[in-house]
């Protein structure tokens, strides 16, 4: 964290807190170096996306470990939904095929803003997530075979967001992630999301992992060709301003992928979009 810069006196740094063991797994380890920097202010916000699993709600099991790991380090957890700051849930969204994309893409864009929105709220200047090295990697893989370039820029660390993103863990692997929350005594969500099978995210996942065991050190070489991407990035032209909301977008677009699903959601549900 000290060589990236990460982290500076003063800072109010929003923990995205799932209650998944890389989220857990990051409040405590923040959690412990806000006990020695005390100017170092921690809040974390859960993102409740409105998925139901039958029974229950999905983050329902994340929330209860969500609220442990944040009492144990005394961090303020506040709890967002998707229904209050999109108007409706994630599941309302698919069954209407909002522009037919996956729950995924639509969940993906959904919760970066809702963790942009949750920081303005509470006066953060900085996002820690905790995403390890395997979902970063699969995430840049995944980038490059939708030859989706502007969209990778978007998810490096510390480009052109808002607030910034920092990503404490993203150098450690998933085993090792687990391996700590394992040592630390902490439990592990049981209940998988309805719409995390067979997604393309599983396959690059598969294919990594074969990849890896032949050429050691591919998610690394991933991760570093991103870093070298944010480099350029950083000399901006990449992005312009949603008409709507004013938030970053990619410069081909006049609306940002929040505002588009809004909108369509809006009109499918017989509402009127609201005027750009
Ligand atoms: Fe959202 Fe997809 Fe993750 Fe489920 S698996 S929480 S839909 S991003």
């Amino acid at each position: 964290m000290k060589n990236e810069n990460m982290l500076s006196s003063g800072d109010t740094v929003l923990i995205g807190l799932s209650g998944g063991k890389d989220s857990v797994v990051l409040t405590d380890i923040l959690g412990r170096l806000a006990r020695k920097m005390r100017d170092l202010n921690l809040v974390a916000a859960t993102v409740d996306e409105g998925i139901s699993t039958g029974e229950s709600s999905y983050r329902e099991e994340a929330l209860g470990y969500a609220r442990e790991v944040a009492a144990k380090f005394n961090v303020p957890l506040h709890v967002y939904s998707y229904r209050e700051l999109f108007g409706g849930t994630l599941d309302s969204y698919v069954r209407l095929r909002v522009q037919n994309g996956s729950a995924c893409s639509v969940c993906g864009v959904f919760r970066r803003r809702a963790l942009n929105e949750a920081a303005r709220r509470l006066g953060a200047n900085k996002i820690a997530l905790g995403h390890n090295k395997d979902d970063e990697a699969q995430t840049v893989l995944m980038n490059v075979l939708r030859g989706d370039l502007e969209r990778m820029l978007r998810t490096a660390e510390g480009t052109h967001e808002l607030v910034r993103r920092i990503k404490p863990l993203r150098r450690l692997s998933e085993r090792e992630v687990a391996i700590y929350a394992y040592l630390r005594g902490y439990g592990f969500q049981s209940v998988e999301c309805p719409y995390s099978r067979d997604t393309v995210r599983d396959k690059v996942r598969e294919v990594l992992f074969e990849l890896e065991g032949h050429v050691s050190g591919s998610r690394d070489a991933l991760l570093n060709f991103e870093d070298k991407l944010r480099d350029v990035a950083r000399a901006g032209g990449l992005y312009a301003k949603c008409e709507l909301c004013g938030e970053p977008t990619s410069s081909s677009r006049k609306l940002c992928k929040v505002c588009e699903y809004i909108q369509e959601f809006r009109r499918l549900s017989g509402l009127n979009p609201e005027p750009v």
